[in-house]
């Protein structure tokens, strides 16, 4: 069993007007085997988070923990994060021109592993997680990420998870910018994920309609740098029903 613990954590950005704080003290633990969703409005800090956990260098972390089964993710590199089995399917993941997705993911695969995949099961797992998430096999072919339709990205990061197959899995709005028919095979492709039981999977989303396909076990309200409420299935139920402003007016009142 693996554990991922983020304590009290505290982190800013530089801005024009100097440093701001974004995150004002996260406490969050997500174990293997377990799915948790993190919901939350606009700009409350979602993305930040996800950013802060694998080492994205523009965020300032100014206090807290955040550990791999006891072991200090803070003082890793991103790459050693990477191998220590955290992966990180950005919001807006980036384009690479002059990178092809084949030569992209056996890359990937090869600084993780530390040793190149098998070129015979190799192309074989490609197609197969590709056909999975049906897109098409000349997408290998094609440079990472640029000119891919928002779905197109989104499935290629899904097409990463299952070959990379990490311990812990950060999905940034992976059903933003989805139609009914991707968000479907894209929430199948985390559920496959998730399935194996000895992974786990924090998923950051600002609807609930990703939620008819991935249950989670549990439910982060995310407001102003901070879980504001924590649950079950049924909280997101209740978000759907109520929104978030209960809670962002609470923590206004609260600043
Ligand atoms: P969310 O993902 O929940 O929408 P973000 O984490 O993207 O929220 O942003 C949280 C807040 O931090 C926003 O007010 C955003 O403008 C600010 N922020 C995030 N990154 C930066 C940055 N690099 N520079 C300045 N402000 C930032
Ligand atoms: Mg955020
Ligand atoms: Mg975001």
């Amino acid at each position: 069993m693996s554990t991922l613990e983020i304590r009290d954590l505290h982190v800013s950005v530089n801005t024009e007007s100097g440093p701001k704080e974004i995150l004002k003290g996260v406490d969050l633990t997500i174990r293997s085997g377990e799915v948790h969703a993190i919901m939350g409005p606009n700009g409350s800090g979602k993305s930040t988070l996800a950013y802060s956990i694998a080492g994205h260098p523009k965020y300032q972390v100014t206090s807290g923990t955040v550990t791999m089964d006891g072991e200090d993710l803070l003082a890793m590199s991103v790459d050693e994060r990477a191998r220590a089995g955290l992966f990180l399917a950005m919001q807006y993941p980036v384009e690479v021109p002059g990178v092809s997705v084949a030569n992209f993911l056996r890359t990937a695969k090869t600084a993780i592993d530390g040793e190149a995949p098998k070129l015979r099961t190799w192309v074989k797992d490609v197609n197969g997680a590709m056909d999975r998430v049906q897109m098409d096999r000349e997408f290998a072919n094609r440079s990472v990420n640029e000119g891919f339709s928002g779905g197109e990205k989104k499935r290629h990061e899904v097409v990463q998870l299952e070959l990379l197959n990490p311990r812990f899995a950060i999905l940034d709005e992976t059903d933003s910018g989805l139609d009914i028919d991707a968000l479907r095979i894209v929430s199948e492709g985390v559920n496959r994920f998730s399935a194996q039981g000895d992974r786990g999977v924090l998923l950051i989303t600002h609807y609930t309609r990703i939620l008819r396909y991935i249950k989670p076990d549990f439910v982060h309200v995310f407001v102003n740098g901070r879980v504001a409420e924590q649950g079950g299935q049924e909280l997101a139920e209740r978000l759907e029903a109520e929104g978030y402003d209960k809670y962002v007016r609470a923590a206004n009142a609260a600043a």
